[in-house]
């Protein structure tokens, strides 16, 4: 358990300049390279790791301008991070990515109306819950009329391929509010934060109760803190530094002092983030970040009580970048989902790459996301299972996309929509 921190420190500079001896690292050894999307995609170099610390690194030194192909190659990096389990150097890619990001924002270098409609959305949508709630009450209206079809004919290409690949919204009930203080069953085991994020309890309600609900019935006393709200992550990716360190510290505040024994979050993209915590000059954050644990990674540390009755599935898991990548989590989600009775888990042949997700990257780089997705696809679809599993509500609705978009009839799930039964 730990306290509230006394005092808030100033924000810290939008660019760390601790970041920059950190492009030194890279000795170029290349072993990043096959595992980067957007490499295996395009063959370029300046469109690998190696090739952008390159860039990064030039523009640090002044040797190149901070312009339009370093714009361009931040906004096609998908911020995966595979390049950083890859790298035998320690080099932080995704730290140095949301730096130049920034930076690239702070100039205005990027144009058209792709840019404006995705500051938009993370601005004055995203972290409103009352206005992100509204929004999607519209859409599910416009889903229930097929307006939504027609509005994928009509609108330019960047918003058509949001409105084409938009999620189903759920009806209301699914989307209610979760109790304050959820009681533990059984024996107590300790009393956990639940982070219940900015889209989760919209588009993934059920998610969400199935999440308090699986850590009630393992024993634990489920609070769902006041003040808390959109983590900052998606922000962060897309080079709002400033709102995204404010929204973090608004969650570090939340839960600090709440006398918790860990912060639970069941989104890759948001554990990733609060991790950081500390990384960003907030008062309290390094102690905050370490209390974040992925739903999986802290049910399989503390030992996961019998889970749910049998069932006879071929699941297939698939690592969300943010987990695997920014968490190191990989193996805690496959150990749940073997207890099921029933369960068979079937490898495919690209678990660990990203679907192509990446936050608002569908929205900014459509083609490559496309192309990454179509990738990720048909690795699943050739292990033939029943369910695909994955722990990021970005990476849900862009598998639900891919499986939609070739005709192939699979569920996707969250792991506790199994583990809770
Ligand atoms: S974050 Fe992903 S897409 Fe970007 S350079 Fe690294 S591996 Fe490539
Ligand atoms: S693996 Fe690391 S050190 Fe090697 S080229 Fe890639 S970023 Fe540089």
């Amino acid at each position: 358990m730990w306290e509230a921190p006394a005092t808030r420190e100033p924000p810290a500079p939008s660019i760390p300049r601790e970041l920059y001896p950190k492009t030194l690292d890279c000795v170029h050894c290349g072993l990043c390279l096959p595992v980067c999307p957007t490499y295996r995609e395009t063959g370029r170099e300046t469109s690998s790791p190696r090739g952008r610390v390159y860039l990064m690194r030039g523009v640090a030194e002044g040797r190149i301008p901070l312009g339009e192909v370093v714009a361009e190659e931040a906004q096609l990096c998908l911020g995966c991070r595979a390049c950083e389990t890859a790298c035998p150097s320690g080099v932080r890619f995704g730290a140095l990515l949301e730096e130049t990001r920034a930076a690239v924002a702070d100039a205005g270098i990027r144009g058209g109306p792709g840019p404006k409609l995705e500051r938009f959305l993370l601005r004055e949508l995203v972290p409103k819950p009352r206005r992100l709630g509204a929004a999607l009450s519209l859409l599910r209206v416009a889903q229930q009329l097929r307006l939504d079809r027609l509005a994928a004919r009509l609108l330019p290409a960047g918003a058509r391929h949001l409105a084409d690949g938009a999620p189903r919204v759920p009806s209301r009930s699914q989307r209610r509010p979760l109790p304050s203080v959820v009681p533990a069953e059984g024996e107590t085991r300790g009393r956990v934060g639940f982070l219940v994020g900015c889209v989760m309890p919209e588009i993934f309600g059920a998610v969400n109760q199935a999440t308090v609900r699986l850590l009630a019935k393992n024993g634990f006393e489920v609070h769902v803190v006041p003040g808390q709200g959109c983590c900052g992550a998606l922000q962060a990716h897309a080079g709002q530094a400033e709102l995204a360190r404010e929204l973090l510290d608004r969650n570090v505040q939340a839960f600090s002092g709440e006398g918790l024994d860990a912060v639970v979050s069941n989104s890759a993209g948001c554990g990733a983030f609060l991790r950081e915590a500390g990384d960003h000059g907030i008062a309290g954050g390094e102690e905050f970040a370490g209390h974040v644990r992925d739903v999986c990674e802290f049910l399989d540390a503390v030992g996961m009580r019998p889970p749910a009755p049998e069932r006879r599935l071929r699941v297939a898991y698939d690592d969300p970048c943010h987990l695997v990548h920014g968490q190191g989590v990989s193996a805690a989600p496959r150990r749940l989902l073997q207890q099921i009775p029933g369960v068979e888990l079937v490898e495919h042949a690209d678990p660990t790459s990203c679907c192509g997700a990446a936050g608002t990257y569908n929205l900014t780089q459509p083609e490559m996301s496309a192309a990454v997705l179509g990738r990720k696809i048909r690795s699943l679809r050739d292990a033939s299972p029943d369910v695909v599993v994955s722990g990021n509500p970005g990476c849900l609705i862009q598998l639900q996309r891919g499986a939609r978009e070739i005709g192939w009839d699979v569920q996707i799930a969250h792991p506790v929509e199994l583990l809770s039964g």
